[in-house]
């Protein structure tokens, strides 16, 4: 195992440029995850980083050493992907040893792997099933023995999990983070799914239109998102944005209403400002903000108020169940520690809402 450094990385196909410089440094043994919208260049640097895919500019090293130029073969990495065709008529252990035959490695070497493989998957007692006898979980999980087998430096996942069901996707996140623990690899996952990125990463990497917008761990990420991008990416549901200009006591949006947002941004009146409140730090407080009832969604453990407050409609989540109904005229309220401030001509954060960061 190694660790990966991609420094000034570029991609363009023909003149089309789709990866404009990233610069991303993984520790030997850190769980990265790189996430964002479809197209935003995730599988492209995950596969030039396996080498699947030329480098039109900068650099990759394993482990110390540049490896633009070497085969995928010879850059001792492992991939797994989201289509992870097993071969239908080859048995759990000769799947998960067929890399290692065509190594010509030896028999009984072949053997000890995949038996430590399986039973660090769980898979004992599966190997003499064929693909077609087992559940998509199952055959996940041999997709992942055949990378194990190989022992690699690096581990790449391509958004392996993205055809299974709800419900196995949710277990099957759990078992590739203890996986970690119990291999104390590096990995690098693609992903565009937030949640993934924040239940599993070590460190998450947002990625934009070929950029990279912010790295770091998920709370830091949820904490303090670096911009507007970032604050509304992170965080399920997403964060409520309400855009208006600063004046002497608080933000003022279009129709009126002033929203105490704090002291600590250091905006100066008559700025451009985007006020972001995260819909988990909106309460309902008769002494708040007069909102009025636009939809109650409740999933039973918690709420979601839709409420109109001027107009900005926002998302208020709350755990308790609340008596109120739609068309209801109730206060809204927030502890101003928890408002986010972007400058809203260029997105940037301009104050810090947690209280971490005060
Ligand atoms: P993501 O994995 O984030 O969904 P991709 O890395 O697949 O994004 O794609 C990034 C961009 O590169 C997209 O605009 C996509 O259309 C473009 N792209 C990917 N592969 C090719 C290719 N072989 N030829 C031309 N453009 C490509």
């Amino acid at each position: 195992m190694a660790n990966l450094k991609i420094a000034n990385l570029r991609k363009a196909y023909g003149n089309h440029s789709v990866i404009h410089g990233v610069d991303i440094d993984i520790a030997h043994g850190e769980f990265v995850i790189l996430v964002g919208p479809s197209g935003c260049g995730k599988s492209t640097l995950l596969r030039m980083v396996a080498g699947l895919e030329s480098i039109t500019g900068g650099e990759i090293r394993i482990g110390g050493n540049v490896v633009n130029d070497i085969s995928p073969k010879e850059r001792d990495i492992a991939m797994v992907f989201q289509n992870y065709a097993l071969y239908p008529n080859m048995t759990v252990a000769q799947n998960m040893g067929f890399a290692l035959r065509l190594q010509k490695a030896p028999k009984a070497d072949i053997e000890q792997r995949v038996s430590n493989a399986a039973s660090i998957l769980g898979l004992e007692r599966l190997l003499d099933r064929y693909p077609r006898q087992l559940s998509g979980g199952q055959r996940q999980r041999v997709a992942m023995g055949r990378a194990i087998v190989r022992d690699p430096k690096v581990f790449l996942f391509d958004e392996p999990l993205s055809n299974l069901d709800a419900k196995l996707r949710v277990s099957m996140r759990a078992e590739i983070k203890a996986l970690h623990q119990r291999l104390g690899s590096t990995i690098v996952y693609v992903t565009h799914d937030q949640i993934e990125a924040m239940t599993m990463a070590d460190k998450i990497v947002v990625m934009h239109d070929g950029m990279v917008e912010q790295i770091g761990t998920p709370l830091e990420l949820y904490d303090n998102p670096a911009n507007l991008f970032v604050a509304g990416f992170i965080g399920s549901p997403a964060m409520n944005f309400i855009e208006g200009t600063m004046s002497a006591t608080g933000m003022k949006d279009d129709s009126g209403t002033i929203w105490n947002v704090g002291k600590s941004h250091g905006a100066v009146a008559g700025k451009a400002v985007t006020l972001g409140i995260r819909p988990e730090h909106l309460r309902v407080d008769p002494q708040g903000y007069k909102a009025k009832v636009y939809v109650v969604e409740s999933t039973g453990s918690e709420t979601q108020i839709i409420v109109d407050i001027g107009n900005a409609r926002l998302v208020c989540l709350v755990r308790d169940r609340m008596a109120v109904r739609i068309g209801d005229e109730i206060g809204i309220g927030f502890d101003p520690a928890f408002a986010h401030l972007f400058d809203t001509a260029s997105g940037d954060r301009l104050v810090g809402a947690s209280r971490l960061a005060a």
